[in-house]
């Protein structure tokens, strides 16, 4: 049994795959049969075709029909004669097949990456996935493709990127488990959009768990199991049925008003990381999007998405949504989310470098193309611009000073949006947390934002597992700051919400409701059990919880108390 980060609850039973970077390091040798060589050449080439072929074919249904062609053209672009000719001819000249394909390939993805045309620049990284896959093929390794699995895989890998879950074939992976990332990483976010049981940090997975292994994945408790025995696997089999009852049961919460037990509304929003994901969103019965993270649209693009890319991300989730908010945040870049093409230098200590808002501020034309694709989008839907990491009232104003010169622009183009677009604040660091009513005054409405509030409060790294202790939501720290925070948005009138995770912890839904917070933000899955939650209390029976919450003094006592208390 393994331990790690609960990060997305279910119960996975299946067999691992395991998904290495495979080795592809080779020594050159010398070439006496050229024609030979160029046989073994053509073979590799022809079942890498093949294979990607078949990829692009179940990516088709699976993943979307644009990403299957791009599948489609590396399979045109391998075998574009001008790059096979090179190839073969520097094989004649004696070169064995892999430095033959790894020199040639190389010179062509130089020659596209220094050309001023986009098309062509993205053509490079298409070049240097080829050379990834016909190398693995003329070396005899084995690269595990994540668009096409065979159906109840377990994935295990050191760490999921965006850009892996952009071809993840959900509805055949039956467990995540990686070798980093607690509950708040980015890694968990995405399982748990996926709706996929993942446990995060479980250490060495990647050599403890093998191919074809049956594996259970316990991501309610953070657990691993590599060859059950039969007893284990009939239990976790009854929970995983147990798990899908009580999901069932939730059911009956969908489409009723989010509402107190003595009729206080609230909003229920759910938290996206890409357009697509707002139809999870509205699956699941969310009211709104609390937070549509757009820095999952950088990530998972080859260069910065232009204006026109933005805006029709935007306007798709803004026309779902038919009218209810759509709070975006602008881009939320540094930290634990990095950008590979933006090129940012490593600092010392990146959790308080140069990021998010800072970065923002400091690219200012960089920053106009999104406020200016959020403005236009705008006029489809309610959109309101959330901005990330602020830390004064500096750069909020900053903020609307650009919002405003991107109107005008726009004006002058002749082009519609929102005049009276919303701009608020993630209110995230422990700055923001001391000066509320400052920065309210300057705000359209509040989202807290727990994950980094947390960490900020405590001094404690979100992704470090040796202070993991430390990072929790229970302590009274944390908790008198999001008090404050709730209590200052609701004395100025402006809108409060939560869209970190503690927003879907049903222990902390009391003290939310006692201290006035209006919006829940959580993942999709988490919807209708946060609807429930907010419905089992009073105002009067929160309030007196809440109480006798501020006067403890440490986190364990906090949570015992709650514990004792839940519903
Ligand atoms: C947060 O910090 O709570 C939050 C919602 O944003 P992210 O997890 O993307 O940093
Ligand atoms: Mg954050």
């Amino acid at each position: 049994m393994y331990e790690g980060v609960n990060a997305s609850e279910g119960i996975g039973i299946g067999t691992v795959a395991v998904a290495v970077e495979p080795d592809l390091t080779f020594t050159p040798h010398a070439v006496e049969d050229a024609a030979a060589e160029k046989a073994r050449f053509k073979a590799a080439l022809e079942v890498f075709c093949k294979k990607t072929e078949a990829q692009a074919e179940h990516m088709k249904t699976s993943v979307g029909e644009a990403e299957a062609e791009i599948m489609s053209g590396h399979v045109t672009l391998a075998q574009d004669p001008e790059l096979t000719g090179a190839i073969e001819a520097s094989i004649d000249g004696g070169t064995c097949a892999e430095q033959a394909l790894v020199e040639t390939s190389t010179m062509f993805e130089n020659m596209f990456l220094s050309m001023d045309d986009e098309v062509f620049r993205l053509r490079a990284a298409d070049i240097a996935d080829i050379r990834t896959g016909i190398l693995a093929e003329l070396l005899g390794r084995e690269v595990v493709d994540l668009s096409v699995l065979p159906a109840g895989t377990i994935i295990v890998v050191h760490d999921l990127t965006p850009s892996m879950t952009a071809t993840i074939d959900k509805a055949n992976v039956a467990g995540i488990v990686t070798e980093t990332g607690g509950r708040t990483s980015h890694s968990a976010i995405i399982a748990r959009a996926l709706e996929i049981p993942a446990v995060l940090s479980v250490s060495n997975a990647c050599g403890a768990l093998h191919n074809g292994m049956t594996a259970i994945v316990d991501g309610s408790m953070g657990v691993v199991i590599g060859e059950p025995d039969e007893e284990t696997l009939a239990d976790y089999t009854e929970r995983a049925e147990q798990f899908a009852a009580e999901k069932r049961a939730l059911e009956a919460f969908r489409g009723k008003p989010s509402v107190t037990a003595d009729g206080i509304a609230k909003v229920l929003a759910c938290n996206i990381g890409s357009p697509d994901d707002v139809n999870g969103a509205l699956d699941h019965d969310a009211e709104a999007i609390g937070l549509f993270r757009s820095e999952f649209l950088f990530m998972d693009a080859k260069e910065l998405p232009s204006e026109e890319e933005q805006f029709e991300a935007y306007r798709k989730v803004a026309v779902a949504m038919k009218g209810a908010p759509v709070i975006i945040r602008t881009l939320d870049v540094g930290g634990d989310k990095e950008i590979p093409y933006m090129n940012l230098q490593k600092e010392e200590n990146p959790f308080m470098g140069y990021r998010a808002i800072r970065y923002c501020l400091d690219n200012p034309d960089e920053y106009k193309v999104q406020l200016r694709a959020l403005l236009r989008a705008s006029a489809f839907g309610d959109i309101k611009i959330m901005v990330p990491l602020v830390t004064c009232v500096e750069e909020i104003r900053a903020v609307k000073k650009l919002v405003e010169e991107c109107k005008a622009e726009l004006r002058e183009e002749g082009r519609t949006f929102n005049d009276n677009i919303q701009v608020g604040i993630m209110m995230e660091t422990a700055a923001a947390a001391n000066i509320p009513d400052l920065l309210a005054k300057e705000s359209a409405f509040f989202s807290i934002g727990t994950n980094d509030l947390t960490g900020y409060t405590m001094a404690s790294d979100r992704g470090n597992d040796r202070v993991a202790y430390l990072y929790s939501w229970y302590y009274p720290a944390v908790l008198r700051a999001i008090k404050n925070i709730i209590e200052a948005g609701v004395r100025a009138g402006i809108m409060v919400g939560m869209c970190g995770e503690a927003a879907a912890d049903p222990l902390l839904t009391p003290l939310l409701i006692a201290w006035g917070m209006e919006e829940f933000s959580t993942s999709a899955p988490s919807i209708l059990r946060t609807r429930k939650a907010i419905s089992q209390w009073t105002k009067a029976e929160a309030d007196e919880l809440a109480a006798k919450v501020l006067e403890l003094s440490t986190a364990e006592e906090v949570k015992a108390l709650l514990e004792a208390n839940a519903r």
